[in-house]
């Protein structure tokens, strides 16, 4: 296959587009008299921010000639997580945005405190200080005053959305001008937590799983509705890089983008392209939401069929008998085989303190996936990554 770098990319797609690309603006604190461009854009609820329905998650340590092109292209809402070791992105991200109009981006940040895996719910680790910490430390990073959405992380339980000292830190970040939007997510147990959203009358934004290989996306549909009715901005992630030759159906990202945009209360996606092809496949989706024939045969055949994408039902946690944070592993698989970006999986096992020894004291798996994977095949398979020097993966 063709490799496309940068500068082809450049020539083939966005100078394509230039007759109608010029700097966007995104909100209405950016004035009214920018000239409109024929990408679609959509309202993060209440907030009143407008973004393109693509913009870009940054997961790993990046490119900054990658980020660089997608602000070319007109994305311009950005998403990354606080604080992974390793991964340098935050300080890749402050060196790009250097002398880029703060106010011509939205950029959300994910800040995560400890919780109990197996439960959901938060430990006495999971201080105001804590969060507010790790919030200073990402700004220092992203050489930032503030961020536009500051989200409340991973969370997966309804009683974990109402942390107290996660809301009053969430609060106090607001109030120093240091977040002008509060946020959550989610990529387990999703209904419940977006319904949690929905009803606290405290987030603004939900940040939440949703692809057409969940079983259970009719129910995440009614929860992102209420949500959306309620005036939160609704992004959706997890949306397309679960997909995975393994079931042999070859993978349709846009036909992926397309099936959740098509659901007009998701305001935003924030696929993470890693590479320039990628990034060009995600962007036609900015201008055209229309499903070919194609994409409609590959949805047909996709729904409900996993891939790589774990449901996050959690029953597996009752089962281990190791007590193993087995929704976690197989994210970092996800993370190795379908986003193809090892050091972020390397990243995850690495925050799961996991014992050396996995899977060896017993005689068979008790595991009985939903996905009816074989979870101890793929835990064996991603663990191997402990092992690699994480120099060899960045
Ligand atoms: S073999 Fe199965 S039950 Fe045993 S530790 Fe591994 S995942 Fe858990
Ligand atoms: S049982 Fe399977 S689908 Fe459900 S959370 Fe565990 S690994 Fe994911």
């Amino acid at each position: 296959m063709k490799k496309i770098n940068r500068r082809n990319f450049m020539k083939s797609s966005v100078t394509g587009m230039a007759g109608f690309i010029c700097n966007p603006f995104t909100d209405k604190r950016q004035g009214k008299n920018q000239k409109e461009r024929k990408l679609i854009y959509r309202t993060l609820g209440k907030t009143g921010i407008r973004v393109p329905v693509i913009g870009m998650g940054i997961l790993s340590s990046g490119s900054p000639a990658l980020m660089r092109a997608a602000l070319d292209a007109g994305i311009t809402h950005f998403d990354s997580t606080a604080g992974q070791p390793q991964i340098h992105n935050e300080e890749m991200i402050g060196e790009v945005l250097k002398g880029v109009p703060r106010e011509s981006v939205i950029f959300g940040t994910k800040i995560h405190l400890l919780q109990d895996y197996k439960t959901g719910l938060y430990t006495k680790a999971a201080t105001e200080d804590e969060f507010l910490k790790k919030l200073d430390m990402a700004l220092k990073r992203l050489k930032m005053d503030y961020v536009d959405i500051v989200y409340h992380h991973m969370v997966s339980r309804r009683e974990s959305a109402f942390h107290e000292p996660v809301m009053k830190a969430m609060e106090k970040a607001k109030k120093a001008g240091k977040a002008r939007f509060l946020g959550i997510t989610t990529h387990s147990n999703i209904p419940e937590v977006v319904h949690a959203a929905a009803d606290s009358g405290f987030y603004e934004v939900v940040m939440a799983s949703y692809n057409n290989r969940q079983k259970n996306h009719k129910l995440v549909k009614e929860a992102i509705a209420k949500a959306a009715d309620r005036g939160l901005g609704v992004v959706a992630i997890k949306v397309i890089r679960g997909d995975w030759k393994e079931d042999e159906i070859p993978v349709n990202p846009s036909a992926s983008l397309k099936w959740v945009l098509q659901d007009s209360n998701v305001h935003a996606t924030i696929p993470a392209f890693s590479n320039f092809e990628e990034m060009g496949v995600d962007l036609s989706v900015m201008e055209d939401l229309k499903l070919t024939a194609s994409e409609k045969y590959y949805l047909k055949r996709v729904t409900s069929v996993p891939g790589l994408y774990c449901q996050g039902c959690g029953q597996c946690l009752q089962q281990c008998s190791a007590e193993l944070p087995v929704p976690d592993l197989m994210r970092a698989y996800m993370y190795a085989y379908g986003y193809h970006q090892p050091v972020l999986a390397q990243n995850l096992i690495a925050s799961l303190a996991l014992p050396r020894n996995l899977c060896e004291d017993c005689s068979s798996c008790q595991v009985v996936c939903l996905n009816e994977w074989n979870v101890v095949e793929k835990i064996r398979d991603i663990i191997r990554l402990r092992d690699v020097p994480s120099g060899f993966l960045v």
